[in-house]
């Protein structure tokens, strides 16, 4: 990548090496397969709920309860807050944006919302 600010990103793209052709998500810096680091992005579309857990017990500052969930996009996996309970396995996700976890707090994470049968 140039020397565009990698912070901006948006939360739903990933990541595909150009010399190996991995795909990943989370490190925007090299590839975790080859180190290469000529690495371009594309925008996840559709995922697919693969397994999911609930915290009760949670700071002060992060909702109680917290639904999280492991998501597959093709290759790649990621893990992310899920919008609600409401999603179960094999459910079709896609990404509703960046939120914030803890209030004041500037770093933002990926939130997954269900898509309804028929849409
Ligand atoms: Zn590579």
């Amino acid at each position: 990548m140039g020397g565009g600010r990698p912070d901006e990103l948006a939360v739903d793209r990933a990541f595909v090496c150009d010399d190996c052709g991995a795909e990943w998500y989370y490190d925007r810096h090299r590839c975790p397969d080859c180190s290469g680091r000529a690495i371009g992005t594309y925008e996840l579309g559709e995922g697919v709920l693969v397994a999911r857990t609930t915290v009760e017990m949670t700071p002060p500052d992060v909702r109680s309860p917290n639904h999280l969930g492991i998501a597959r996009f093709g290759e790649v996996r990621l893990t992310a807050q899920l919008a609600d309970g409401d999603v179960s396995v094999g459910d079709r996700v896609a990404f509703a944006g960046a939120h914030r976890l803890r209030e004041g707090r500037d770093e933002t994470d990926p939130r997954l919302t269900r898509i309804a049968d028929g849409e």
